[in-house]
């Protein structure tokens, strides 16, 4: 038997839906499962931006973003994750440049010193359903009367099939907000940096779908921490995932990818099975 994990996050409850046994490997066993450098750029935009969005209204732009964002790098360089990496003076410049691009997109597709921010990177503990819930909202704005919640992606928009997931992440913040403000916000949007905004009305069943599927989640943890079996479920997704080597399954899948002549050349794990 495994022990059943405190609480639930989005991105917990979506790594348990995407492959148990990777889940396992991560929050139970907990081994090293190092953020990568895309995932580091968004960190670090993501706090660039925190910054920019607590200053007053008029303050919020480019050039004040550009000045955080040299105010803000010599902390994050001394990340253990980013200092992993192992960049050298070239690579950092470039990993610097893609950061601003991001931090610079949101003024492509918002003006921040027109957003009424309520708050920034705000953690919220609270019970859905029967789940206790964590999580933490990069940033909640006030419309008219109404609440916004935003949630800022560094990332490439997914194709239409790929963002329900991101919607219904976005809808547990929406969620956690009604539970402990008593406040439906109105609206959550995914800002995807310089590309564009998905906006999606908050409705009474969105929630109800997001939080069934959290309690759904929910319930097949605590069966498998119950059983200790946590089945490997491979995809594609098995040539970035960090535990492959300790996952036979996982290896069996990129093998076969690899012969098969799917397995992207750019996944991390394909050097494993070249
Ligand atoms: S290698 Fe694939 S199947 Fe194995 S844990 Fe990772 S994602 Fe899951």
């Amino acid at each position: 038997m495994a022990d059943l994990p405190p609480y639930l996050s989005p991105s917990s409850a979506s790594a348990f839906d995407g492959c148990p046994r990777r889940w396992r490997f991560k929050y139970i066993d907990r081994l090293p499962d190092p953020s990568g450098q895309a995932a580091l750029v968004g960190s670090f935009a993501h706090r660039v931006l925190e910054v920019l969005c607590e200053l007053s209204a008029d303050e919020r732009t480019v050039e004040r973003a550009k000045a955080l964002a040299k105010e803000e790098w010599p902390a994050f360089a001394l990340d253990e994750d980013f200092i992993a990496l192992e960049l050298d003076e070239t690579a950092s410049r470039a990993f610097r440049w893609q950061a601003w691009l991001a931090i610079a997109g949101l003024w492509d597709i918002e003006d921040p010193a027109g957003v009424e921010v309520v708050s920034t990177e705000q953690k919220i503990s609270t019970d859905l359903g029967s789940v206790p819930f964590v999580g933490i909202v990069d940033r909640v704005d006030r419309v008219g009367e109404r609440l916004v919640v935003t949630d800022y992606k560094s990332g490439t928009l997914p194709g239409a099939r790929w963002r329900e997931d991101k919607i219904q992440q976005v809808m547990l913040y929406a969620a956690a907000i009604y539970g402990s403000t008593d406040e439906l916000p109105e609206r959550a949007r995914l800002l995807y940096l310089g590309q564009r905004i998905l906006d999606i009305r908050v409705t009474d069943q969105r929630i109800s779908d997001a939080v069934d599927a959290l309690g759904g989640t929910w319930n097949q943890i605590t069966d498998a921490c119950t059983t200790d079996s946590f089945d490997p479920q491979p995809t594609v997704l098995c040539g970035w995932c960090p535990f492959v080597s300790q996952c036979p399954e996982g290896r069996a899948e990129l093998t076969r990818r690899s012969e098969a002549g799917s397995l992207p050349a750019h996944a991390p794990a394909a050097a494993l099975v070249a």
